[in-house]
């Protein structure tokens, strides 16, 4: 029998974001004939994303609080351009369920879930709660808030040092701090609430302990809204710098061949997205301790940054997916079968930061050009004159490479390191040179301790070859001029 993709209506898509999210999406609405808008603020005139939309939309204003993270502008350009439906990407107003509830009451489709599943799903106090009561196991502690330090320090002596104290609001790997000891969590205890208050509007803190060398392992799904919620594998995010991801892979290292593991991650992650009625691409995240136990850390109710490796496993399209469960159109998925994976894939996150401190490092690109490797995808927001500013995420391409084994992926990787020149900007590339040829991440054997306990960074070499990238800028010209 062969499986058709059904036709849908064309409809008016606006994207409420910027950067590598923003033409990602813009793409996936082209190819389904919409109608992408697109929005530009003052200082991003010239924004890669708006060469994939049709219409552009002037989003009045520099700063993110009078652009993208302002939902009242956002709605009224919406509702002057007959907007039918809204992409949020990822940040910004994506997990904002007031937001989503607002342009549902002013008949504009929010391209995500529904908005219950983000209000439950955004608090890590209620989705732990949730998950506790769906039989999906979580890293001991509380699932309600701690009101006073007395409390966080029994609840500490309870469960055993470490522990760490979490915001319930928080995100982006902010509003956590480990604690070694009883004196520690008093120390900490009101400077985290106050910071998380500052932070995310909410000073509420969880404790609990805190996992030691875990792995991050997450499950990408896939609802509709008829009831119908696929899994999507596995994605290891172990490499990380202040609990925030840098590398990615799909399958899982850790989880290698060990397929009851695999199967029942997975089937854990389904059974929490039934739970809260889940519609829509989320992922819910775990983190795995070294027996290979794991617990539920939380759901984002959006799309995730990493989410191409998925894609080049599965072969499926997560955007385009969003797009159809959202508009109520149909996926063409007949069953959890229909989803299977073939090879590794890895992404690089390039970032505009220092590759040695990893603190973000604003500038201006003076020069781009690449030269991958078969098998490489950039998703990438740069171009020659963009300037990163400091009010952005310094994020600025994900570099994905696929091969038929992970050792494969990886070399395919140091050569699409190798094939991008980024000049003016500095950018992590060194720092993933590094870890891409040391020995315990080429094994897969890492913990999201790697960073601190290897150190790559300490090697990194920031020389940058010149000779390679006017080596490749003549190869362009010469192709420019027909040579
Ligand atoms: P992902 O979860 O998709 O792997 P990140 O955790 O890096 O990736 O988050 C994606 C983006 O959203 C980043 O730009 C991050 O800074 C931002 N982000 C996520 N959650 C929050 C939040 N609660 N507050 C502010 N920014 C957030
Ligand atoms: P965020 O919303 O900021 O993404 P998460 O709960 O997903 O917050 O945690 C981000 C990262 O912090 C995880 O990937 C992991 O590295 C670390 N982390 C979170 N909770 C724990 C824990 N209980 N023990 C050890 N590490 C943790
Ligand atoms: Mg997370």
């Amino acid at each position: 029998m062969m499986i058709r993709q059904p036709q849908n209506e064309s409809r008016r898509i606006m994207i409420a974001n910027r950067g590598e999210i923003a033409s990602r999406v813009a793409k996936a609405c082209r190819e389904l004939g919409h109608t992408p808008i697109g929005l530009w603020t003052d200082n991003e005139p010239e924004a890669t994303h708006l060469q994939f939309c049709d219409e552009w939309v002037h989003l009045e204003g520099a700063s993110n609080a009078e652009t993208y993270l302002n939902p009242e502008k956002i709605l009224k350009i919406a509702k002057e351009n007959n907007v039918h439906a809204i992409h949020p990407g990822y940040g910004f107003l994506s997990e904002n369920a007031d937001f989503a509830r607002t342009l549902e009451a002013n008949g504009i489709t929010f391209i995500g879930p529904n908005t219950e599943a983000i209000r439950v799903m955004g608090d890590k106090a209620i989705s732990k709660r949730l998950a506790n009561e769906a039989g999906v196991p979580t890293v001991p502690g509380t699932d309600t808030a701690v009101p006073t330090v007395e409390e966080a320090v029994r609840i500490s002596n309870d469960i055993g040092y470490p522990v760490l104290l979490k915001a319930v609001a928080g995100g982006g790997g902010r509003g956590m701090r480990a604690c070694e000891s009883e004196a520690d969590v008093r120390a900490n205890f009101e400077a985290v609430g106050r910071e998380s208050l500052a932070a995310f509007n909410n000073g509420d803190l969880l404790v609990e302990k805190l996992i030691l060398n875990p792995r991050h392992v997450e499950v990408q799904i896939l609802a509709d809204k008829k009831g119908n919620i696929f899994h999507f594998f596995e994605r290891e995010c172990s490499v990380q710098r202040r609990h925030q991801k840098i590398i990615e892979e799909a399958p899982s290292p850790f989880i290698g061949n060990d397929e009851a593991v695999r199967q029942d991650l997975c089937e854990t992650a389904v059974k929490l997205a039934k739970a809260v009625d889940y519609d829509s691409a989320g992922t819910v995240e775990f983190i795995m301790a070294e027996d290979k136990s794991f617990y539920f850390l939380e759901m984002n109710t959006r799309i995730q940054v990493e989410h191409p490796i998925t894609e080049e496993i599965t072969g499926m399209d997560l955007i385009v997916c969003m797009i159809q469960s959202a508009l109520g159109d149909e996926l063409g998925i007949p069953s959890q079968e229909f989803i299977t994976r073939t090879g590794h894939a890895i992404e690089c996150r390039i970032c505009a930061e220092d590759p040695i401190t990893m603190l973000p490092a604003p500038g201006l690109v003076t020069g781009f050009e690449t030269n991958f490797p078969q098998g490489t995808r950039f998703d990438h927001c740069m171009y020659k004159g963009l300037e990163v500013t400091p009010d952005f995420d310094p994020m600025v391409g994900k570099l994905v490479c696929k091969g038929i084994v992970r050792d494969v992926a990886l070399r395919k990787m140091r050569a699409a390191l190798d094939g991008l020149f980024i000049e003016g900007l500095k950018t992590n590339k060194p720092l993933l040179k590094e870890i891409l040829k040391e020995e315990k991440f080429c094994e897969g054997d890492y913990s999201t301790s790697y960073i601190k306990e290897i150190a790559p960074q300490d090697k990194v070499d920031t020389s940058f070859n010149h000779h390679r990238f006017y080596t490749v800028l003549a190869g362009v010209e010469a192709r420019r001029m027909g040579i």
